[in-house]
């Protein structure tokens, strides 16, 4: 995979290993063997609709889910890791320490593990879930949109930024129940344009926590006409 072109960059700046940070030598992956072990793959049994792990093989969908799915606002979805410890501060630098070459490792993993999957969901477009632009401007990329590009190159799948825009910046929301914080959400979001021929949609975010941005995003989409929305993230914080 990759240009020539990036080829001789990744010779000349090779890329930090997304756990350690170091610089991890040309030609010897993506990551240092011994920080890999570090991170928790989401592996079977996970919970059919959010994709969580469930800890008992009986159940097909997670606690939560099991309760509340027929009131999400999308398919299903996948996640490549735990979001905790080492991931938890990998994607810390991700999104606000400029290391956005992490995404490489985060977008070769997620065609590995779920690429197949994605690919049998039949979407149109990869959507990251947007920034606000003041953000944007501070953090000088949006690490959703970098890994989108990122996986799009190795699955083929276009990805689309001109769909869906955050309009507004959305407070700190932690006091808020998750339906009050769906709707805020909902609110900042907005379709810039939308293409008739986007029936399925894979959303991508960094990680899924109680799944209101998402959902939110979802809502917008379907409301616009799109029929059929699924996520893939890197982490997800596990409850159960
Ligand atoms: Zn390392
Ligand atoms: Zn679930």
């Amino acid at each position: 995979m990759g240009t020539i072109y990036e080829k001789i960059q990744e010779m000349i700046y090779p890329g930090r290993c997304p756990v350690c940070d170091d610089a991890v030598g040309y030609g010897r992956g993506l990551i240092c063997g011994e920080c890999s072990e570090d991170l928790k793959p989401i592996t079977e049994p996970y919970c059919m609709k959010c994709g969580k792990p469930v800890r008992n093989e009986a159940f097909r969908m997670c606690r939560e889910c099991s309760t509340k799915a027929d009131t999400y606002e999308y398919v299903r979805g996948r996640a490549l890791y735990e979001y905790d410890g080492a991931l938890k501060d990998s994607l810390y630098r991700f999104k606000y320490g400029g290391r956005r070459e992490y995404a490489r490792f985060y977008a070769e993993r997620m065609a590995n593990v779920m690429g197949e999957q994605i690919i049998g969901w039949k979407p149109q477009a990869l959507i990251p879930i947007p920034v606000h632009r003041s953000r944007l401007r501070q953090r000088g990329y949006n690490q959703a949109a970098v890994l989108a590009k990122e996986l799009s190159k190795i699955i083929s799948v276009p990805v689309r930024e001109d769909i869906l825009i955050r309009s507004e910046k959305t407070r700190v929301q932690k006091e808020l129940s998750a339906d009050e914080r769906r709707n805020n959400l909902k609110k900042a979001l907005k379709i810039a344009h939308f293409d008739v021929k986007l029936k399925n949609i894979v959303l991508i975010d960094d990680i899924y926590t109680t799944g209101s941005t998402i959902n939110a995003a979802a809502s917008c989409l379907r409301d616009a006409g799109a029929d059929n929305i699924y996520y893939a993230v890197i982490g997800a914080a596990v409850n159960d």
